[in-house]
């Protein structure tokens, strides 16, 4: 295993494992076949800004390092909190013992930086293929460096996880080391999901103006903070692909809030209310907390209403924001929603957004590349939301589309960003208008 890369990485181009999918009443469209994501590395990019104080060491190839460099590429100025500590031929022809290498790899980095309270160790397409254990890893270099550095392991291997499953991934690895919330204690709000912090500070106000004071953030900015959990924690996904991260809550008695996801005016509105009858808030008092920013939104997305109204969108599967987008869209601006496509379909976190999705809207789970082309080439729709690796053949082909990845990377949750999010749509409909004039 060579030191340490900082750089990175490649779509995942995979056969997608099949995951049973629950029942339900509404037909899905369930396709098994190659897919085009990114990897559940990708999420590092994000994470990595979040938790100021850890420190992602991917155990990969080249490629994954490639792949951390090229998503991270705007990053060149920043303290690096992230690398990978590349695994050499001897490594992967088991010529050398790798957990011996991981250990002098590990010990080097936390010896250079004693600002590091939480490191991951992530797994990779290499390293789950030798079969490497990081977990046995984790906890053996965890005992050496406890209590200074807590180091936990999760995977963003391509075999196993698309591009968004990676924090999903993370954040289960922290539940089990989150502090226990006592039973006599009163109940708390836990956020869970990673938010711009901007976007949080605006949240956490909105949630003190309700009244609820006593809020926890999943993932903290910092490890000391790291949110307490027990039977008395109510959680609130900010993000709809963290059905790991949920099941390891409700293991640890926490209970889900069931609400939209906070995107536009009325799916923010939504959850936030949610949450306000959770803690037996007066439902006239959280309408007037709510109306002055719910109104501001509705205003800014009045003026790009026009620019969308009646156009005809497409979501290829990628980052499993595409149903709580393609309700937002559909209400808020009134755009014709062709196909919603998702990588994985999580009917109960997804229900009252599914809820508000016509019967004919094409619903899709899972990726067949080839097929799902095929219908978009039949419906052109005026956008098409899908990866970086499909959206240059399908403009190529006279079509617009949007990266999925550039809605993950963007604030788009809340209130004051939900112009902003609408206008990721408008931009490519604009450009498509002007070169065709
Ligand atoms: S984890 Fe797998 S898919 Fe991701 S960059 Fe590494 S080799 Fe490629």
């Amino acid at each position: 295993m060579s030191p340490i890369a900082t750089l990175d990485g490649c779509a995942a181009e995979l056969a997608r494992s099949d995951r049973p999918a629950a029942e339900t009443q509404r037909p899905v469209l369930r396709e098994r076949g190659q897919r085009e994501v990114f990897c559940g590395l990708t999420g590092i990019i994000w994470l990595h800004r979040k938790m100021q104080d850890a420190f992602f060491l991917v155990v990969g190839s080249r490629t994954c390092a490639h792949l951390l460099q090229s998503a991270a590429g705007v990053m060149i100025f920043a303290e690096p909190r992230f690398a990978t500590a590349i695994m050499e031929e001897r490594d992967l022809a088991g010529m050398v013992d790798a957990q011996d290498e991981l250990d002098r790899v590990v010990n080097r980095l936390l010896e250079r930086r004693p600002d590091i309270r939480t490191l991951f160790l992530v797994g990779s397409c290499p390293s789950e293929v030798i079969k490497l254990d990081l977990a046995k890893a984790a906890q053996r270099l965890g005992a050496v460096h406890m209590p200074r550095v807590r180091i936990l392991n999760y995977s963003g291997s391509g075999i196993e996880t698309t591009f968004t499953q990676g924090e999903d991934a993370c954040l289960a690895a922290l539940v089990p080391v989150m502090p226990t919330l006592s039973a006599d204690a009163p109940k708390e709000l836990l956020i869970v999901g990673s938010l711009p912090d901007i976007v949080e500070d605006q949240f956490l106000r909105l949630f003190g103006e309700l009244g609820i004071d006593r809020v926890g953030v999943l993932p903290a900015r910092n490890a000391r903070d790291l949110p307490s959990v027990g039977a008395n924690t109510r959680y609130l996904l900010a993000q709809p692909f963290l059905g790991e991260t949920a099941m390891a809550l409700e293991g640890r008695g926490a209970r889900r809030i069931d609400a939209m996801f906070p995107f536009g005016a009325e799916g923010t509105s939504d959850w936030l209310r949610a949450a306000a009858r959770e803690f037996g808030i007066d439902a006239a008092h959280v309408e007037a907390v709510l109306a002055a920013p719910r109104a501001r939104a509705h205003r800014a997305l009045a003026n790009l209403r026009p620019q969308l109204e009646g156009k005809r969108i497409t979501f290829l599967p990628d980052s499993q924001l595409e149903v709580p987008l393609a309700r937002f869209l559909q209400d808020e601006l009134g755009m014709e929603l062709i196909e919603v496509g998702t990588p994985y379909l999580h009917r109960a976190h997804l229900a009252r957004e599914l809820d508000r999705i016509g019967p004919q809207v094409r619903l899709s789970e899972g990726q067949h590349v080839e097929r799902q082309l095929d219908r978009v080439r039949t419906d052109r729709p005026d956008i098409t939301v899908c990866g970086l690796g499909l959206a240059n053949p399908l403009e190529n082909e006279g079509l617009t589309t949007k990266w999925a990845i550039e809605l993950v990377f963007s604030p788009i949750h809340g209130f004051d960003q939900a112009a902003d999010l609408a206008e990721l749509f408008a931009r490519p409909l604009r450009r498509r208008d002007m070169l065709e004039i």
